[in-house]
């Protein structure tokens, strides 16, 4: 069995500013240890800002959303390679946020990771159901049909039994409404997402790749989340504003 190391992630969404970076980043940094992976996703404009505070701590950087494409004739894109000069080593592809209001498939969300996978940026997936969804009985199914185009892509880069691919799982009707799937509801879900890699990957790549749980998690609820069997860490949104509440976050992974 490997062991996976947890990772803490902060999703910034569109809120900062260079008066407040400086801040939040300055507050949680003394948290940061080698026992956990930390990486921040800021707007795309502080990328340079953050570079110069995290250069040489053990927090990584990343950005919100990148484009498939490496330049071109599209207006109010950012690429991998321009991602690469400011120090990037993860970037987040398919948060709810852009296939809800940027309609982007799973499709064009999965070949954004490949292109990440190729420059060397770890992609971070995000998956997750709506209410309607779930209720519907119809969870691991969306899961599944989000998952299949990144495995059809990017499967063939698992190689030695590890994968270059995170994978966040975020329900939905748990993203900024202070409503978290329990526990056990979220570790079921991991449980088959871990599965479905092991049914595409096989069980080594399944056991070293890791899934996040993402929607509302506070330092009062993330050492229970965390403590289960499939979850290795968080994407944390509204928490990740706070200094002290993403530290309580980062030492409930330790
Ligand atoms: P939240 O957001 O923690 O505010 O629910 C999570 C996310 O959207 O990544």
């Amino acid at each position: 069995m490997i062991a996976r190391k947890k990772l803490v992630a902060g999703n910034w969404k569109m809120n900062g500013s260079l008066v407040a970076n400086e801040t939040l980043i300055k507050g949680f940094l003394p948290e940061v240890t080698d026992a956990v992976d930390v990486v921040v996703f800021v707007p795309a404009p502080y990328l340079a800002q953050v570079q110069g505070l995290c250069q040489g701590s053990a927090v990584k950087w990343g950005a919100q959303d990148v484009s498939s494409m490496p330049n071109g004739a599209y207006t109010g894109e950012v690429s991998l390679p321009m991602l690469e000069e400011f120090g990037v080593t993860h970037v987040l592809v398919g948060h709810s946020e852009r296939r809800t209001y940027h309609f982007e498939s799973s499709d064009a969300v999965a070949d954004k990771a490949l292109a990440a996978i190729e420059a060397s940026i770890v992609p971070i997936v995000c998956v997750g159901e709506t209410l309607q969804e779930r209720e519907a009985g119809r969870v691991v199914e969306v899961i599944n049909a989000q998952l299949d185009p990144v495995f059809d892509r990017c499967g063939r880069y698992a190689q030695n039994g590890k994968w270059p691919v995170i994978v966040a799982y975020e329900p939905v009707w748990a993203i900024g409404t202070g409503v978290t799937a329990s526990p056990e509801q979220a570790q079921e879900v991991h449980a088959a997402i871990r599965q479905r890699v092991q049914e595409k990957l096989g069980l080594e790549v399944a056991q070293s790749t890791r899934v996040l749980y993402g929607g509302s998690v506070k330092p009062s609820n993330a050492a229970e989340i965390f403590a289960k069997n499939d979850i290795d860490g968080g994407l944390i949104g509204g928490a990740a504003l706070s200094s002290s509440d993403f530290s309580g976050i980062i030492r409930a992974a330790r």
